[in-house]
């Protein structure tokens, strides 16, 4: 028997290719009404002083919704916008529409979780039933060849155990046709509302994002087929500079306008018809390091935002917040992190290399509590995504579960391997650019005569460093 009417509420799945929830509602129901709702608490300033989604992120997911609802429209539906918190209103619109069930895709960390269990109990109450389903993963929550409390805590035995017993599932086709009722569908809200702004496209970055399953398929077309990319991954994915030195997949991932079992399907055509190598198998061992940090965030819950994570640490951490924001604006008078950090500003991406490096300074040199480090990347980030933000933060401030324990990064080493003629600091900190060579890491170590004649002065066009940073790494 089919359903007369579901509800498919959108979350971090914006997209129409494998999407389970709503390949079953089409499959199930008659009619199926999307919906996507924008929830005001995920635009309210923080504790520190920024917003929890910044100008950047928001823009980016606006363009993500609106190419959505295009592309419903594309196949005889539409997006209801709604305003508010989802728990509050689409079991009320779902009853007021004669909608037998709501369909929705999973998550799994504390403020995803609670607004689920709230819309769970609303929709009971007014006798509305829900379904839920997993999705994100490339590997199925059901097919991991553990429970997932027993998630395997180092990352090599996880990859390891789903290599060997779990098997990538199929994606879902796009529904070609859905069918809906004449409704009013509702407004796309204006940054404004929210107050943010549209934030200027900077000319200096790596690339121009556009939020949306079709921007996001036409970076994986460019990256893999036109531009030919995928066969040196491993070998560029370090870079820091351009488009191509790494997919820029995060993005459209993070908001599920790409999902990583249409990646890895694109991975095995390419290995098939162009190549077979160690990059091509590189970029899927990445999307496993996605999965591990889903899977460790659904198996520890909210220690994954507490201040010793999941292991027994003592909250040494400094809280100065006169540092933090020298960190933040990229005013720290170290090349490298403020040329990370400024991009980060300027464009909401940064390099994994960049993430890695401003990271550990951040907890490592200034010894500042890690979760103000999560929460501004969080805000900046246009790739935020819960699990592999604050996953990602633990392993680096040492509170996840890393086997190996310094995971202190030496700035000048790091820029030694990664940037030797300082053309990364030269893109994103012109100031400095008539110092010559590797020395453009290293205005402290310059003379007053040297720095006088690059006209420079510290303290003046670019800041004295705020600490001594190690200085042999040779
Ligand atoms: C402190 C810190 C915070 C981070 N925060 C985020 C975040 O909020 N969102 C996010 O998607 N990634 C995060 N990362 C991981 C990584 O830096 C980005 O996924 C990567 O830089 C995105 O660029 P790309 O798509 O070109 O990656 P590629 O190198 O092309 O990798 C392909 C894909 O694999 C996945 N991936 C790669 N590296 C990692 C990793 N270390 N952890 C989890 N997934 C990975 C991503 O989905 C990525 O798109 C963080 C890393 C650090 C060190």
């Amino acid at each position: 028997m089919k359903y007369k009417r579901l509800l498919v509420w959108f979350r971090n799945d914006l997209r129409l290719h494998d999407h389970a929830a709503l390949f079953s509602a089409v499959e199930k129901s008659e009619e199926v009404i999307p919906v996507y709702c924008f929830d005001p608490r995920m635009f309210r300033e923080t504790h520190l002083g920024f917003v929890k989604t910044g100008n950047h992120r928001a823009k980016f997911l606006l363009q993500a919704v609106e190419n959505l609802k295009r592309n419903l429209q594309n196949v005889g539906s539409n997006l209801l916008i709604l305003h508010g918190k989802p728990e509050d209103l689409i079991p009320q619109v779902a009853k007021e529409l004669g909608v037998q069930a709501i369909y929705f895709s999973e998550e799994v960390t504390a403020e995803e979780k609670a607004v689920e269990s709230a819309l769970e109990n609303a929709a009971y109450k007014l006798g509305v039933e829900t379904a839920s389903f997993w999705q994100s993963t490339l590997f199925n929550l059901e097919d991991l060849p553990f429970p997932v409390n027993q998630t395997p805590e180092v990352f090599t035995q996880f990859r390891k155990e789903c290599e060997k017993f779990s098997k990538v599932r199929k994606a879902f086709p796009a529904p070609k046709i859905i069918k809906s009722p004449t409704i009013e569908w509702g407004d796309f809200p204006a940054l404004s509302k929210y107050g943010l702004e549209n934030p200027a496209i900077s000319s200096q970055a790596v690339m121009v994002f556009e939020g949306g399953e079709d921007e996001g398929i036409r970076r994986l077309q460019t990256y893999f087929w036109k531009n030919d990319c995928l066969k040196t991954y491993k070998e560029t994915r370090n870079g820091l500079l351009g488009a191509d030195y790494s997919s820029k997949f995060s993005p459209w991932m993070a908001l599920g306008c790409l999902s990583p079992r249409y990646i890895f399907e694109e991975v095995k055509k390419y290995e098939k018809e162009i190549k077979k190598n160690q990059s091509t198998y590189w970029l899927i061992f990445e999307l496993i390091w996605r999965d591990y940090f889903r899977f460790i965030a659904k198996k520890h819950g909210n220690k994954i935002f507490q201040v010793s994570g999941i292991k027994n640490t003592v909250d040494n951490w400094n809280r100065s917040e006169r540092l933090f924001q020298k960190w933040t604006d990229g005013n720290t008078g170290i090349p490298f992190i403020d040329a990370n950090m400024r991009e980060l500003n300027a464009s909401g991406f940064m390099s994994n290399r960049g993430r890695q490096i401003v990271a550990s300074f951040l907890v490592n040199d200034l010894n500042i509590d890690w979760r103000w480090g999560a929460a501004y990347f969080e805000s900046q980030l246009i790739d935020y995504d819960v699990c592999s933000n604050w996953g990602n933060w633990m392993y680096v401030a040492g509170v996840g579960n890393d086997p190996r324990e310094n995971r202190y990064f030496n700035i000048l080493k790091q820029a030694h391997n990664y940037d030797r003629k300082g053309e990364y600091i030269r893109h994103w900190i012109p100031e400095l650019d008539p110092i010559q060579g590797f020395d453009i890491h290293q205005p402290f170590e310059l003379s007053t005569k040297q720095l006088k004649e690059s006209g420079i002065s510290l303290g003046g066009t670019y800041p004295h460093p705020m600490i001594k940073i190690p200085k042999s790494f040779l």
